[in-house]
């Protein structure tokens, strides 16, 4: 079973760690445009003349990076996969339609997750810069001293570039996640729940979506 999985929702909805989840469990590629832009937060679009001349700068302000950039990072990702999960695009309607012409997708995954908790979640998340491993200051402290003290913030994960986000969210991704709620493959998970619980809904899911089609 080899499924296209999309997985949508807000920033700091945990769909990072549920996709990781679906690569492995399913043997699936992990397609995220979010770690794909990380990689690549210096390239030079200023042939774009957007806003800013490199991705990192839109991310670092919390602002999505051009349609032309990521579209083109998916179309190249999609095309060399078989199976895989989607995580981070599309962001906006253009985006949803340009994915639209590139792939058929067997399941969309919408995590719900309230505006008060994904900041709580979001502000509160650090990073090991070695192993690039997530933790929180409250939830989830290492156990370890050396890492507890080496943690750092994402840039984007300040309490303003959070906001930020969280408004790019409602007005542009929102309405992406409208378009699919006929698509067959639609599927609405809480996102509150641990993160346990979370895959079991998500596992189900896809078993539900893929074995009943
Ligand atoms: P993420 O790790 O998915 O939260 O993505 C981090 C940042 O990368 C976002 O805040 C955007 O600046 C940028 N980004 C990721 N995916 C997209 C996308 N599909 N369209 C535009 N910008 C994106």
């Amino acid at each position: 079973m080899e499924p296209k999985v999309l997985i949508m929702g807000p920033p700091g909805a945990g769909k990072g760690t549920q996709s990781t989840r679906i690569a492995e469990e399913y043997g699936l590629e992990h397609i995220t445009t979010g770690d794909a832009l990380r990689s690549n937060k210096e390239m030079d679009i200023s042939h774009l003349d957007a806003e800013y001349d490199t991705p990192g700068e839109f991310m670092d302000a919390g602002d999505l990076v051009p349609d032309a950039v990521v579209d083109a990072i998916v179309a190249e990702a999609l095309d060399s996969a078989g199976g895989f999960v989607l995580d981070g695009y599309p962001r906006n309607p253009d985006q949803a339609e340009a994915l639209d012409g590139m792939t058929d997708l067997d399941v969309v995954l919408a995590l719900n997750v309230s505006r008060a908790e994904l900041i709580d979640r979001l502000t509160g998340r650090r990073v090991d810069p070695e192993t690039g491993e997530n933790y929180h200051v409250e939830f989830d402290v290492p156990d370890d001293d050396a890492v507890r003290e080496r943690l750092v913030q994402r840039e984007d994960d300040t309490r303003e570039a959070v906001e930020n986000r969280l408004d790019v969210f409602e007005a542009e991704t929102e309405p992406a996640i409208q378009q699919y709620h006929d698509h067959e493959g639609y599927v609405e998970i809480d996102g509150e729940q641990s993160p346990d619980a979370v895959w079991s809904d998500i596992d189900a899911a896809i078993r539900g979506k893929v074995e009943g089609s």
